[in-house]
C-alpha cells in the first residue's frame, strides 16, 4: 500500500456584506470572504492538501483566479474535481484534518454540518474528516478581523 501526506494553507480577507462560506457551509455573519471564487477559504486549504499528496500543484495551476470560467465558483466544485483527479490516481482519502483561525463569528457549532458537508463532497465517512476552529486571542491579522486564516493536512492511501 502506498500512503501520501499532503498539506495546505490559504488566507482570505475579510470585507463586509460578503457572503461567509466555510467547508462548503454558508456562515451567518456580517462580513465575508474577498475572493475570485465563492472565498471557501477552508476548502482551498484542502484542495491544496489534496493535490499536494500527489505532487498536482495548487489549487491556483488547477483553477487560475484570472479565469472567468471559476468567478463566483462553488468551492465544492473545486473539492469534487480535485477528488477526481485523486481517484484517477487510485487514490482514495484515508482522512483529513483542517484548523479554521477566525477571530469572530464563533463558528464552533457549524462544525458538524461542515464535516457532514466536506464528507459527502469527497464521497468518504464523516469519521475520516475533521474540522477544527479557533480565534487567535485577538492576536495578529485574524485577531483584527482582517481575515481568516485555515490549515489542512490529508492522507491517502492507495
Ligand atoms: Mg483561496
Amino acid at each position: 500500500m502506498d500512503i501520501r501526506i499532503g498539506q495546505g494553507y490559504d488566507v482570505h480577507a475579510l470585507a463586509a456584506g460578503l457572503p461567509m462560506w466555510l467547508c462548503g457551509v454558508q456562515v451567518p455573519s456580517e462580513t465575508g470572504f474577498v475572493a475570485h471564487s465563492d472565498g471557501d477559504v477552508a476548502i482551498h486549504a484542502l484542495c491544496d492538501a489534496l493535490l499536494g499528496a500527489l505532487a498536482l500543484g495548487d489549487i491556483g495551476h488547477h483553477f487560475p483566479d484570472t479565469s472567468q470560467e471559476w468567478k463566483g465558483v462553488d468551492s465544492k466544485i473545486l473539492l469534487r474535481k480535485v477528488c477526481s483527479l485523486v481517484a484517477e490516481r487510485g487514490y482514495s482519502v484515508s482522512n483529513v484534518d483542517i484548523t479554521i483561525a477566525l477571530q469572530a463569528p464563533k463558528i464552533g457549532y457549524l462544525v458538524p454540518e461542515m464535516r457532514e458537508c466536506l464528507a459527502g463532497v469527497m464521497g468518504v465517512d464523516v469519521s475520516r474528516v475533521s474540522v477544527k476552529a479557533t480565534t487567535t486571542e485577538k492576536l495578529g491579522f485574524v485577531g483584527r478581523g482582517e481575515g481568516c486564516e485555515v490549515w489542512a493536512v490529508a492522507l491517502l492511501k492507495q
